[in-house]
């Protein structure tokens, strides 16, 4: 019997063990389902990975008629969508990329009332077809996802989520649940205002995990920094996330020879051999698991001790979410990104060539930005990452990598120059190593080929080893005064920062990274 209204009539507390197969509801999650099930409209605030979707799948089951979550992500729609049918929910997702065929299938069920779950995106949802379509369904709850999207205030406006305020008008009494991970209280003002809620319930967790302790330091020698914090974990478990499952092999095989018991994890395995990993990982043994952002649904051993990250994240919601992977136990846990230039580079390339819609690109760039300054902050750690949330901690945390060791800053104007012009000078094309063997005058064949040792930028900035060179390459790309060209890492000025720098109207302060200390990989350099 897969009737839509199958579990009306069976407790919460009944469909997330038996639907689910969670053991209790996370004490927030408890009261935002009661709240609904009584038809009471409600905010939730709660970081990525807290839990949000529980506390709307759960109501739209036990209540009577089908769920309507609105989300503005097509790629967050689907996977929920994926994941709810693994467990043998009948959701779907409406939205301007389906195939016309997959859309009359939608809306044949819709009619039918099979569907448990739709998830739209705003546009769609008030279009008139739609909306005609959906007013004559019995509707259970209505949870409006990313809802901070509502706030002009924040960077990731969305104005179709004004229209929104309109969702009373066409499903009279119906309880809205508005979920979102951004948390300052003029985005929560703006949201309960534009959705005229102003009597909607207000559950805010917090996101600050004191036991993290968060570190991030420049690539150098990846294999290196990954396996001096490995050591200090040697009798526990580890997550490694990697930007790609080539990548994820790769290490792990390194590992391996390496003496480490390492195994890759992503989502081109075989569903045998995920479980076998997942089964290894959960026994309790001492492990490293070198995973792709795949490695995520079911993650509940509470003993990892750290999380590494060879790639940076797309996001600080990403970032906070697998970080949150370690020390589920409460114990002081170790977090570490490597991060550099290049890689900031490309994911800014592959982000405006991807054919995501504007409205999507905008909020992803906005992400990424906050993401790469989280990673160049001289400040403290949790307390900027937090502020990404919009929670303030008043004091810095203390045990982060910048509150242990104060970053040092030095006038970077003149190193900043020298690359610059170098860059310019050599036609905007090439990538940070030859630049910089450009300006330590290193005579290599691509050198020689093109006669750049003939060029005034050669050889002036040979007082410099490499490192420094590399460091300068990052944060200026970091600040946006270098771009990728292409997909292959080519350097080019952006113009409107680079311009006053190479005209001697901006200084600008860099910080020294610690280099001696990148080789070893070491974060707690006492
Ligand atoms: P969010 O939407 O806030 O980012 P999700 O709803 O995706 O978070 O949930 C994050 C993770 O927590 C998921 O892996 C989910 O399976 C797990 N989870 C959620 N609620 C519970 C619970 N009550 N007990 C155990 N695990 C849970
Ligand atoms: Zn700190």
């Amino acid at each position: 019997e897969k009737g839509r209204d199958r579990f009306v009539g069976s407790t919460p507390q009944e469909v997330l063990q038996s639907v689910f197969g969670y053991p209790d509801f996370r004490s927030l999650q408890a009261q935002a389902v009661t709240g609904i099930m009584d038809g009471q409209d409600t905010l939730v605030l709660m970081p990525t990975g807290g839990g949000k979707s529980i506390c709307y799948q759960i109501p739209a089951l036990c209540r009577a008629g089908m769920g309507l979550v609105v989300s503005p992500l097509i790629a967050l729609m689907d996977d929920q969508v994926a994941g709810l049918r693994q467990l043998g929910i009948n959701a779907a997702a409406l939205h301007s990329e389906l195939e016309n065929e997959e859309a009359s299938k939608i809306r044949a069920d819709l009619a039918a009332g099979r569907i448990d779950l739709l998830y739209v995106s705003p546009e769609r949802l008030l279009s008139p077809g739609t909306l005609d379509r959906l007013t004559r369904q019995p509707i259970s709850v209505i949870a409006i996802d990313e809802a901070h999207c509502i706030s002009a205030w924040g960077h990731e406006f969305r104005p179709e989520y004004r229209e929104l305020a309109a969702l009373p008008r066409h499903f009279p009494g119906v309880p809205r649940i508005a979920l979102t991970a951004t948390a300052d209280q003029r985005t929560r003002d703006d949201i309960l205002t534009a959705l005229d809620m102003p009597h909607a319930r207000v559950l805010i967790s917090s996101f600050h995990r004191p036991n993290l302790n968060i570190a991030a330091l420049p690539k150098a020698s990846e294999l290196r920094q990954l396996t001096t914090v490995l050591e200090r974990h040697k009798e526990e478990a580890c997550i490694v996330y990697c930007g790609s499952r080539a990548r994820t092999e790769r290490i792990a095989a390194s590992l391996r020879e390496r003496g480490w018991t390492a195994l890759a994890f992503h989502a081109g395995l075989s569903p045998i051999e995920k479980r076998a990993a997942l089964l290894r990982f959960r026994s309790g043994e001492p492990i490293v698991i070198v995973a792709t952002v795949a490695f995520g649904m079911g993650i509940d051993r509470p003993d990892v001790r750290a999380v590494i990250h060879l790639d940076m994240p797309a996001s600080p919601e990403a970032y906070y979410q697998q970080i949150g992977r370690a020390g589920r136990d409460g114990l002081p846990s170790d977090t570490v990104l490597l991060y550099g230039g290049e890689d900031m580079a490309r994911a800014r390339y592959w982000l405006e060539q991807s054919n995501a819609p504007d409205s999507e690109k905008r909020i992803m760039r906005s992400r990424l930005e906050a993401m790469i300054a989280l990673t160049e902050t001289t400040g403290c750690r949790t307390q900027a990452l937090l502020h990404c949330f919009g929670e303030t901690l008043s004091e810095p945390c203390g045990h982060c990598d910048n509150c242990r060791h104060p970053v040092i800053t030095f006038d970077g104007t003149e190193s900043a120059r020298k690359f610059l012009s170098a860059v310019y000078r050599t036609g905007q094309h090439y990538g940070a190593l030859h630049i910089i063997a450009v300006l330590r005058g290193k005579r290599t064949d691509a050198v020689e080929r093109n006669r750049h040792d003939t060029l005034s930028v050669w050889e002036i900035g040979k007082d410099k080893p490499e490192p420094f060179w590399r460091s300068v390459v990052r944060q200026l790309i970091a600040r946006g005064a270098l771009k990728s060209e292409g997909q292959y890492g080519g350097l080019a000025l952006n113009n409107e920062i680079a311009r006053p720098i190479l005209r001697g109207e901006e200084s600008i302060q860099l910080r020294a990274d610690a280099t001696a200390e990148l080789e070893k990989g070491n974060t707690s350099r006492s």
